[in-house]
């Protein structure tokens, strides 16, 4: 893609995996019922494509997009530049995230969910970074925990690039 080296830190192989793990629980938690899962974009887009396509049940797939990062550095708020396109009130909803880290932007899209009143509310997120915050029970599907690094490729990126890599990586 360019010279810069990339250490693989999750291959290919092993989100397949896991992927199709979640979601055989997230089809044994949720039941029957109306499902909206809706993806944080952009960075979700790849994860929830597979995920969606390894749950088993009808559903229905919806996005909302938030941004917190410039520049690949959080600015310490979050703004919605787009909100979903279908009611979800008595609805039960599953929101799906890329990455949660301080989980600012999970508690902000949990309160924007809850006032859309949302009967049952899960999050899946690919990964979680751990930083001493307890953002993790805010989390009840997590792909895997990654260590203090930036991560790119899955759908996230790094300036706008790099969410094409099949594998989550880090610069060395
Ligand atoms: P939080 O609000 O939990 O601190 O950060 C969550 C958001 O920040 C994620 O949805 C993602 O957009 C971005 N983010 C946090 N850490 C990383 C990272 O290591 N790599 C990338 N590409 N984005 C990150």
């Amino acid at each position: 893609m360019d010279d810069r080296q990339i250490d693989v830190l999750i291959s290919e192989e092993e989100l397949g995996k896991r992927i199709k793990e979640i979601a055989q629980e997230i089809e044994s938690d949720f039941g029957g019922g109306d499902l909206v899962v809706v993806g944080v974009l952009k960075g979700s887009f790849i994860f929830m494509a597979d995920l969606v396509r390894s749950i088993k049940r009808p559903l229905s797939c919806d996005f909302i997009r938030i941004s917190s990062y410039e520049n690949d550095v959080s600015t310490g708020m979050v703004r919605m530049e787009f909100d979903m396109t279908q009611p979800v009130k008595d609805k039960n909803v599953l929101l799906v995230e890329d990455i949660v880290d301080s989980g600012r932007t999970l508690r902000y899209l949990l309160e924007h969910m809850k006032n859309k009143g949302a009967n049952k509310l899960k999050v899946a997120s690919l990964l979680f970074k751990e930083m001493g915050t307890d953002s993790k029970k805010l989390v009840d599907y997590i792909g895997f925990e990654v260590p203090e690094r930036y991560v790119i490729g899955y759908g996230l990126d790094s300036e706008g690039v790099y969410r094409s890599l099949p594998y989550v990586g880090a610069f060395k």
